[in-house]
């Protein structure tokens, strides 16, 4: 019987660091040297004799911003189930980042708003928060420290087949055009990957790709001053249906490094978030205190906008002519919208998928189709979530009705998530989804969802 996407979900999750090894490749290649990369590298270091990470941005372990990733100025927060994932491969990864800096939050150091209601605390696990380029330096520190993985600066500029597999990667170092013959490469190049325009021009299938429009802008700035225990909460706020202050969707205060704090306004379709210091402060001060206190600090880096117009996917299983020996990983794969913070653990869960198909004999000859199967149920557990609760969003402002079915879905995630602001239950079930802990599916299960109604009704029945 064909195990269902909750059970490889669990699976991929809870995947034993001790498994089974096999080396398989004399030379592994992976294109593209960052979140998702490194931690392919990581995985492939148990199977391959040689692991190389071709980046184009020179290879930098100091935590600086870089060109390659526009996106690094913005705080990453990673969730519990990514942050355990990385904790497996790199054992004391996440205690050397605290050491260094990042800050860790368990549900207790989170305050969440949802239109404007404080959710009762709940679920499980630790995150991290941290800007990008440290996440990043702490990941390349140890996957390059690793004996078997090295990294070169160069361009990676096509790949060569030989019998319907990828046999070589083209790069361009210094100048000059350079191939190196590999056994398996690793596709991930991030949001504007290559790879299937490289596929398509070789005759191969290129990967069904669908879009959805998210249609965020993002401000943020970051702040530093004298810390208090208080300040270094998260703070969350959440406004699903209708906008808040300011045309807000979403907000949060970011603990970090260095004691400074990453404040990050998100808003949708026509609005625009604060361009000035002065219009953040201002929105700033008409949010929950921690908003207001954060951006009363030293302005350390000013604001900072960016447009998010899209999720994307791109589903590579049962394609009709596709090559054996290379795999694509993290945003080459999806894209997410970036107010829902699961991207990093999206490509954690894709290293997970990677770790199952070596372990599992696969047959090199054959596209990695075990991957492919194991990807598609990762990806739907973040993009089904995500774009769903877009698409309710975009019904709205477009005045658009939703089906039968569509409309059955949301009034039951409306339930939990109203159920959620108070029971226990229903949000440790909701948390653990959003954490990257569970799959969705478990959130359609009838008792939990009996339950969230229940008390809704308790709640709207006067005494
Ligand atoms: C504004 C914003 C905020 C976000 N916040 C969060 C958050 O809080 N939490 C979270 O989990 N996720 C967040 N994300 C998502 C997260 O940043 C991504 O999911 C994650 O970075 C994926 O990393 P990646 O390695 O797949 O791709 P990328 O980080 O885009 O890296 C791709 C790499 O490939 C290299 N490359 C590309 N082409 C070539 C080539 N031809 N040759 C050599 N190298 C090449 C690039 O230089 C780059 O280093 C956010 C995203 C955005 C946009």
């Amino acid at each position: 019987m064909a195990e269902s996407p909750v059970a490889v979900f669990d699976r991929l999750v809870r995947q034993d660091a001790s498994g089974s090894t096999p080396v398989l490749f004399d030379t592994a290649c992976v294109l593209g040297g960052s979140v998702a990369g490194l931690l392919a590298a990581r995985i492939l270091a148990d199977h391959a004799t040689e692991v190389l990470v071709i980046e184009r941005d020179e290879a930098d372990v100091t935590g600086r911003a870089r060109a390659g990733v526009p996106h690094d100025r913005q705080a990453h927060v990673v969730m519990p189930g990514g942050l355990a994932l990385m904790e497996r491969w790199l054992p004391g990864i996440t205690e050397e980042m605290r050491e260094n800096g990042g800050v860790l939050v368990t549900p207790d150091g989170m305050d969440l708003f949802v239109d404007g209601v404080e959710q009762v605390r709940t679920g499980e696990g630790r995150m991290l928060l941290s800007s990008r380029p440290f996440l990043e330096s702490a990941l390349r520190r140890r996957v390059l420290g690793l004996p078997n993985v090295s990294a070169v600066t160069a361009q990676v500029t096509g790949l060569v087949y030989r019998g319907d597999a990828v046999s070589a990667v083209r790069y361009v170092e210094a100048d000059s055009e350079d191939i190196l013959p590999v056994d398996f490469t690793v596709d991930a190049m991030g949001r504007s990957s290559s790879l299937s325009d490289w596929l398509d021009e070789a005759g191969y299938s290129r990967p069904y790709q669908q879009r959805t429009e998210t249609g965020i802008h993002y401000a943020t700035a970051v702040f530093g001053g004298t810390a208090t225990d208080t300040d270094r909460r998260l703070t969350s706020l959440q406004y699903p249906r209708f906008a808040g202050p300011g045309g807000l969707a979403a907000g949060m205060v970011v603990p970090i490094e260095d004691d400074l704090r990453m404040v990050g306004l998100l808003v949708y379709g026509g609005n625009r978030p604060p361009g000035s210091i002065e219009e953040f402060r201002a929105l700033c001060d008409r949010l929950p205190a921690p908003f207001g206190r954060a951006a009363a600090g030293v302005v350390v880096r000013d604001v900072l906008r960016f447009r998010q117009a899209t999720s994307i996917r791109r589903d590579f299983g049962g394609l009709t002519r596709f090559p054996a020996r290379v795999v694509s990983v993290g945003d080459a794969a999806v894209s997410l919208n970036a107010r829902y913070a699961q991207g990093v653990s999206s490509a954690a869960l894709h290293a997970a998928c990677l770790a199952d198909y070596l372990a599992h004999d696969p047959d090199p000859a054959l596209p990695a189709e075990r991957f492919f199967a194991s990807q598609k149920v990762a990806t739907d557990a973040v993009w089904d979530p995500s774009t769903s609760a877009d698409a309710v969003r975009t019904d709205i402002l477009r005045g658009v009705a939703a089906d039968e079915e569509s409309e059955q879905q949301r009034s039951a995630m409306e339930q939990l998530a109203q159920a959620a602001l108070t029971d226990r239950t229903t949000a440790d079930a909701c948390q653990a989804v959003r954490f990257v802990l569970a799959h969705p599916d478990t959130l359609a299960d009838p008792a939990l969802i009996e339950r969230a109604v229940a008390v809704n009704q308790r709640a709207s029945t006067p005494s």
